[in-house]
């Protein structure tokens, strides 16, 4: 029991429990093992930690310049990267995530995520309209206490994309991460803190979604809510939020189609698709979940595709050479599963996987799931539009350019899409016709953070990313002088 951790909530410089004392088993999913135990926290431990962050907004932090926020900013980086290996071991552990993921991606972007922002408000300029007679020039205020809100896939990689501008920008915040997550962030608040800081700018409350999180978007001091989480808590969050204006921004669902033309290079295309389908087991929000391959080409793609999947290596997370890690939690791989058996009743073919690895004793309790493919399901079949957020992908045959779009568009989400062909005219003519909020062309996940990052229809509403997340975080005062 001595590996059972304790964590506190992080309000006003300090680490606490909840007032009420309860607490949460936190699971890793790569055992079954309870691995920490969280405050469940309520109304009052938000209520606190909304007080001690609105006293912090009002106080010395709104003296601190630009520069130095930066200087914070690079500072906290610097930090991450100096805790790289310990964040990446509780992230794999807390997530199920394989441990060269979280090294090569998750840790490696918070810090950069914290660096971007530094720079980008060192370099950030204002606007100045001049007009007879007058001239007009436009400042973006802080807003006061942002609201964070995070999912469990990428923990500490999404949590830091809302800190850090949040922090550029002069606001001071209170983060309510997953609570199957807990671990790297309740870290971060810890390294942060290590920093001169004033207490209260960073507060980290832990809790249950439906108690702690909806403290949060209520509470009438919280100006703005930064929501990243699936699609009907999106709705739950709005619901709330928008009553009291309250700035929002919802990064939501996704059901991401991969759509591979019969011109593409044949093999990126198989091992794009792949990489879409279950990196992070499946559980990223822009995963190319629906294959929709050109049928003069579609036989080979599936064959590739179906022994490339074969050969990925599922097991224990940290072990380095790990592909396909545990998903999150056994409740989410039995919601997965039923998807499986879904698309297997709509008429699909389980062409590999559906069926859970036999890893030993020790990992046998773990959440895992062999990467699978369905092929010939109907595309308006529910296992083909609903987001099932697993390793699980589903293929669909196309003849043309318009039958390729229909089935790209035919669903409620629309976060992005990747699309694979060496003719230029259709990468931009499809490209032009997708209803996504982004698009890959020959590549899936290749961020610059300066980019418009969010979804169109039930993918969400706003943008994060560069000056988008620098204009959320903030609000624009023009003023304007008589000459
Ligand atoms: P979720 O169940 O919607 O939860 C997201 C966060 O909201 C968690 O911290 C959750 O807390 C909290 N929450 C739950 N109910 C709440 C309420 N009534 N008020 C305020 N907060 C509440 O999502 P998830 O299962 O963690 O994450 C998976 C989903 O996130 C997928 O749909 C995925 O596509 C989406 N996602 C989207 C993006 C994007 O950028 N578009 C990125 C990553 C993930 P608890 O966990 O404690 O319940």
């Amino acid at each position: 029991m001595s590996d059972v951790k304790t964590i506190q909530n992080l309000i006003g410089g300090q680490e606490l429990d909840a007032i009420a004392g309860a607490t949460i088993e936190n699971t890793s999913p790569t055992r079954g093992q309870v691995i920490a135990r969280i405050p469940r926290s309520q109304k009052a431990d938000m209520a606190a930690a909304i007080s001690a962050a609105k006293t912090a907004f009002r106080g010395e932090w709104s003296q601190w310049s630009r520069l130095e926020r930066a200087d914070l900013l690079d500072a906290i980086a610097d930090k991450i990267d100096a805790h790289k290996d310990e964040l990446a071991k509780l992230e794999s552990l807390d997530n199920g995530k394989p441990i060269k993921l979280a090294l090569a991606v998750d840790i490696p972007r918070a810090a950069a995520n914290f660096r971007f922002f530094a720079g980008a408000i060192r370099h950030d300029k204002t606007d100045c309209h001049s007009m007879p007679g007058a001239i007009n020039y436009t400042v973006r205020k802080a807003i006061g206490v942002a609201g964070l809100i995070t999912p469990w896939n990428l923990p500490l990689y999404l949590l830091t994309w809302k800190i850090a501008p949040a922090l550029a920008m002069g606001n001071t915040v209170v983060a309510k991460p997953s609570e199957l997550t807990p671990m790297t962030a309740a870290r971060l608040g810890q390294l942060i803190h290590e920093l001169e800081i004033p207490p209260g700018v960073v507060n980290i409350v832990h809790g249950l979604g439906a108690e702690a999180g909806q403290a949060l978007v209520e509470h009438p001091d919280v100006s703005l809510i930064s929501f990243t989480g699936g699609t009907v808590t999106g709705r739950a969050v709005a619901a709330t939020a928008a009553p009291q204006f309250k700035k929002l921004s919802l990064e939501l669902g996704g059901k991401n189609p991969t759509i591979v033309f019969a011109d593409a290079n044949f093999d990126d295309a198989v091992e794009g698709s792949l990489r879409a389908g279950f990196l992070n087991q499946g559980q990223i929000c822009l995963c190319g979940s629906r294959i929709l391959v050109e049928e003069s080409i579609a036989d080979r793609f599936e064959a590739a595709l179906i022994a490339k999947a074969k050969e990925m290596k599922v097991g224990d997370p940290s072990n380095p050479k790990t592909d396909v890690g545990a998903l999150i939690s056994t409740a989410h791989r039995e919601k997965v599963e039923s998807y499986i058996e879904l698309g297997r009743k709509e008429g699909g073919t389980i062409a590999c996987g559906g069926n859970r690895p036999d890893l030993g004793d020790a990992l046998n309790s773990g959440a895992y799931l062999n990467p699978t493919i369905i092929t010939g399901l109907g595309s308006h079949c529910r296992a083909a539009t609903e987001e099932i957020f697993g390793p699980v992908v589903s293929v669909h045959r196309f003849k043309d350019e318009e039958e390729a779009l229909a089935m790209a568009n035919g669903v409620r989400y629309g976060l992005c899409a990747s699309v694979w062909t060496e003719n230029l005219s259709r990468a931009h003519r499809v490209s032009a016709k997708l209803d996504t909020g982004m698009v890959w062309v020959n590549t899936w996940l290749l961020r610059d953070l300066r980019v418009p990052f969010g979804g169109m229809k039930e993918s969400g509403v706003g943008r994060e990313g560069g000056r988008y997340s620098l204009e959320f975080f903030s609000e624009s005062r023009n003023i304007c002088i008589k000459l």
